[in-house]
């Protein structure tokens, strides 16, 4: 048992560790991902297109006019100090030759050559713009864009930008840094979910597998110290609910198993008793007659015992299937009551049949309310004293037929109304009346009329009697 309850805590927790550190991995290569080169590639193709396109635009729409002579060398190098200041890069005008006519240049950048050895216009077989030292002139690799200056359609120079790839991609780095501390940090913040998980759903769940392993060994008292308002509260809760049911009816199995053994011991004592003294001749055989009956009495007793338990077993078991049919209830009362003519004439006590018409057909399982009628009206003469009257009288309501038995009798105190129904309950009235009743009687009268769908019902008043009323549906 121990094993089982340590396995599952350590699979739990390495499970989600797992899924922990794959989420850890899976952080790390989507940052990398987002790695430098790739942010870098993506910044000097853009400052490219723009470097080229102010190249392209300071070029035609404007260095052209200095081969008309319209432009004077001090405006050129006003035009490309703009430049400069704006773009923060290099700005040579060459001609054909590549000898130097105008330039300018930021703080940093070196002093362009005053011609460019091997200049070559088509250099770059077409790219957009050249990497690199550019001719050894710088230092630190630069890139270069390179505009032809037209003029009557013809070339007659170029304008060359250069700019450093390092002050191009430095915002590339800052961004990357950027993305790997905020990446780190959502990784230490996600820490709190593992955390989380540790105390709203690991720790619970661990108390409460430990109840259900005291459960298991039959500890129903142990109770789950998990009161969240959430599902692990909510499922402590119902443990804690299933094991005081399944404590109550550990108790009720106990005091039941109690009952019956007490009830079958006590006859068979009494018989034990008699059939040994009758047997070594203790008792003479001309007062025999009179313990035989007492053995018999106990022996109808027992019977009746088995009968009983029998029959709430089979309520128990929920198989029980009703049978059914439409019968005249006013015929089953009358024969039932009729079976009680004997204990009536000994008790003086008679039977009063209160119906409004001959006949009143029911639709019920017809051997069960035998049953009923027989507990009922068996409680109210025991529980009558001699000379008085039993009453049964039914009434047509609606759909139902109430049936009721009425007696003149001890009555039941308050405080035993709702227990007369459980079984081997009797009230201590009773006890002096009746000492061969077991108290199953009204708990099987209860289950027949539930299983039926129907209702019984008790008003009493106690030394002055009682009334049990129960409903069935008409035929
Ligand atoms: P059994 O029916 O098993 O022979 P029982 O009659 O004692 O035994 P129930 O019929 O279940 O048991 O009744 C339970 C108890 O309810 C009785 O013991 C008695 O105390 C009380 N009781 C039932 N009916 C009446 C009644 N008509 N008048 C007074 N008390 C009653
Ligand atoms: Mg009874």
């Amino acid at each position: 048992m121990n094993k089982k309850k340590h396995g599952f805590g350590s699979t739990l927790h390495l499970k989600f560790i797992v899924v922990y550190i794959i989420f850890g991995f899976l952080t790390i290569f989507t940052t990398a991902a987002i790695n430098s080169d790739f942010i870098d590639d993506h910044l000097i193709e853009s400052a490219a297109n723009s470097l080229y396109k102010s190249a392209n635009i300071t070029a035609t729409e404007y260095l052209s006019s200095y081969f008309n002579d319209q432009l004077s060398n001090h405006d050129v190098h006003n035009q490309l100090n703009g430049i400069v200041s704006y773009s923060d890069a290099s700005a040579w005008f060459v001609d054909t030759e590549g000898n130097l006519i105008s330039s300018a240049h930021p703080d940093n950048h070196p002093a362009p050559p005053l011609v460019i050895e091997h200049f070559d216009p088509l250099e770059g077989n077409g790219a957009l713009f050249l990497e690199g030292s550019y001719h050894d002139s710088f230092n630190a690799p630069v890139i270069t864009v390179m505009a032809p200056v037209v003029n009557g359609f013809h070339t007659k120079g170029y304008l060359l930008l250069h700019k450093y790839v390092s002050d191009i991609t430095s915002v590339g780095d800052i961004l990357t840094k950027r993305i790997h501390v905020t990446s780190l940090i959502i990784y230490l913040l996600s820490f709190i979910i593992l955390l989380a998980f540790e105390l709203i759903i690991y720790r619970p769940l661990r108390v409460i597998t430990r109840a259900a392993t005291e459960y298991a060994s039959g500890n129903l008292d142990y109770t789950i110290p998990v009161n969240t308002q959430d599902e692990m509260g909510y499922l402590s809760a119902s443990l804690n609910y299933m094991s005081s049911q399944l404590k109550d009816m550990e108790d009720y199995q106990k005091h039941f198993v109690a009952n019956v053994s007490h009830d079958f011991r006590s006859p068979l004592t009494s018989i034990k008793g008699y059939v040994e003294a009758i047997a070594d001749g203790t008792i003479p055989p001309e007062f025999q007659q009179k313990y035989l009956d007492i053995i018999l009495f106990e022996t109808e007793r027992l019977t009746d015992l088995t009968r009983d338990l029998l029959e709430l077993n089979e309520f128990d078991t929920k198989n029980l299937l009703l049978n059914k049919t439409q019968f005249d209830l006013h015929e089953v009362i009358k024969y039932i009551a009729a079976s009680f003519e004997g204990t009536c004439t000994k008790k003086k006590i008679s039977i009063e049949l209160i119906f409004a018409k001959k006949h009143l057909n029911v639709y019920a399982d017809k051997s069960k309310i035998e049953r009923v009628l027989y507990n009922l009206i068996d409680n109210a003469i025991k529980f009558s004293d001699p000379d008085s009257i039993v009453t049964v009288e039914t009434t047509e309501l609606g759909e139902k037929v109430l049936t009721s038995v009425k007696d003149n009798g001890i009555g039941i105190p308050r405080d035993a109304l709702n227990k007369i129904w459980e079984r081997f309950y009797k009230t201590d009235l009773s006890r002096g009346k009746d000492k061969k009743g077991t108290g199953l009687g009204l708990a099987i009268v209860k289950e027949s009329i539930q299983a039926h769908g129907e209702n019984i019902n008790v008003i009493s008043t106690e030394g002055v009697g009682t009334e049990f009323t129960f409903s069935l549906p008409k035929g």
